[in-house]
């Protein structure tokens, strides 16, 4: 099917809302805690949907574009 362009080769990116935030979560880029409801990114890989991630939207965002230098 269409792949959403936010996606990177095999991972799909949801948006989730604050209001959709009921728990906190451990962000794998900065390895602090996502607050419950505060919007942020979670990123389902589409074949093993169990090891979905939460990121906050910075360090997502930086992960996808992070310079090989860094
Ligand atoms: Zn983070």
């Amino acid at each position: 099917m269409s792949r959403d362009l936010t996606a990177t080769a095999d991972v799909e990116v949801r948006r989730i809302q604050p209001y959709q935030a009921t728990k906190a979560y451990l962000c794998p880029g900065c390895n602090r805690d996502i607050p419950a409801g505060t919007g942020h990114i979670v990123a389902v890989p589409h074949s093993a949907p169990d090891l979905r991630r939460h990121w906050h939207h910075g360090c997502w965002a930086k992960r996808a574009t992070r310079a090989p230098r860094d």
